[in-house]
């Protein structure tokens, strides 16, 4: 007999929201007894408002506060190493993010890496790398998020290019979640209108993914507790974040996008982030993410308004919802009342169907409100063809720890055919 789990856990980081929030960084790293913190941020960030706020808050607690500003815009092992250097060198007692979830991540890792030294693999997913344990506690760790989205202040997650493979892969382990997220709207204030809207939908997946993922106890019980996963599929706990979460993208995505001085919106959308980051940070996301990866790693010259120009790239938001309506017809037969009920939370009417419509629904419910705010029609809009399938597939292949919680099992004719369905949307 095989032996299914029975059991849950939710996981989340201390958060502490509103306007302002960021100057009490320093209080909360001395509360948490650091002496020495790695703030950690990107280069377009390094003389924000953000961080000029946290090092000051930092230093008047009379904390050596040492800035590394040179987080890559998407990870890669290469920028990864860069903070595990500077971390390792610095002999930090508490890290500080401020950035988006690249700057997070590469917190993470540094953390990580600096306090239980070992090769960049050892502690990276299997079967990219070894998948292996964190041994122990990682030292403070707290993150101020600038942008509406990824919800990494609230999980253990750390994403990154393997370059050699041309592949997203990451470290996941509930260790590296942050202590705390001071989540400031302050932060957000003025961010691109296409940056708005590629983090708002990546909010709206996790919402979405975390719900309709494998349900937790369908998943094959755990050796031990200790390598029970973070990402157990969805759960009664997560199922309350992750639903609201959707809830809240649907009502203010369109405004947060349309005006970037519309306070309200931007606040409400950075608290469905945090919300939608409880969700998926326990649940875990599935194929729209798991197919995300390739779409974002294998990019040949698309650029964005509102990214930096210098390098091409899928923005992490817009790789994941591309995917989703295509996913979301193939997984709704697996669980029609949960994909109708999303789709109702998005604002749909569901008078008259039923569930031989869900997925239907829930997909047309996701385009419409993508044709909103201006999202390309589909994978051919930013630069891929049928041509690019074969490829498509073998990178999403090893992406096993999210591919696992579909509801659905693919293997590779139907991601392949999820692929297709995705090139164009409308
Ligand atoms: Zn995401």
């Amino acid at each position: 007999m095989t032996n299914l789990e029975t059991a849950f856990t939710i996981d989340a980081s201390s958060i502490k929201h509103g306007p302002g929030v960021t100057r009490e960084v320093g209080y909360e790293m001395r509360r948490l007894g650091a002496h020495r913190v790695m703030v950690v941020t990107d280069p377009r960030l390094s003389d924000s408002e953000p961080v000029r706020v946290a090092l000051k808050s930092l230093r008047d607690e009379s904390i050596d506060a040492v800035l590394f500003d040179e987080v890559s815009v998407e990870p890669t092992d290469v920028s990864l190493k860069e903070a595990i250097r500077f971390a390792t060198e610095g002999a930090f007692d508490g890290y500080v993010a401020v950035g988006g979830g690249s700057s997070m991540d590469t917190a993470k890792a540094a953390n990580l890496y600096a306090t239980y030294p070992a090769e960049l693999l050892a502690y990276v997913n299997a079967p990219i790398g070894e998948g292996r344990l964190v041994p122990g506690p990682l030292k403070p760790l707290i993150a101020v998020p600038t942008t509406i989205g990824t919800g990494s202040e609230t999980t253990g997650t750390a994403v990154f290019d393997y370059l050699a493979m041309r592949a997203k892969t990451g470290i996941s382990h509930r260790a590296l979640r942050p202590v705390m997220g001071l989540v400031d709207p302050d932060n957000t204030r003025g961010i691109p209108r296409m940056v708005a809207a590629c983090s708002g939908l990546d909010v709206l997946c996790h919402g979405l993914e975390s719900y309709t993922a494998l349900p937790f106890h369908r998943r094959l019980a755990p050796d031990s507790p200790a390598t029970r996963p973070s990402y157990q599929g969805s759960n009664p706990i997560s199922d309350v974040w992750a639903t609201r979460s959707v809830e809240m993208v649907a009502q203010y995505i369109t405004r947060a996008v349309q005006d970037p001085d519309d306070d309200e919106a931007r606040g409400q959308m950075l608290l469905a982030a945090t919300f939608a980051g409880v969700g998926f940070g326990n649940a875990g996301c599935h194929l729209p993410h798991g197919m995300s990866y390739p779409v974002s790693g294998m990019v040949r010259d698309y650029v964005v308004d509102g990214y930096p120009a210098d390098h091409p790239l899928v923005p992490h938001g817009m790789s994941v919802v591309l995917n989703a309506p295509a996913v979301f017809r193939f997984t709704a037969p697996t669980n029609p009342e949960r994909h109708l009920h999303a789709a109702r939370l998005m604002g749909a009417d569901l008078s008259g169907s039923g569930p031989e419509d869900a997925g239907d629904i829930l997909a047309d419910t996701i385009i419409k409100l993508i044709r909103e705010i201006d999202i390309p029609n589909g994978l051919s809009a930013v630069g891929y063809t049928d041509a690019d399938v074969n490829d498509l597939v073998n990178g999403a292949l090893p992406q096993e720890r999210v591919m696992k919680l579909s509801p659905r099992p693919v293997g590779e004719a139907e991601l392949r055919q999820l692929y297709l369905d995705s090139m164009t949307l409308w």
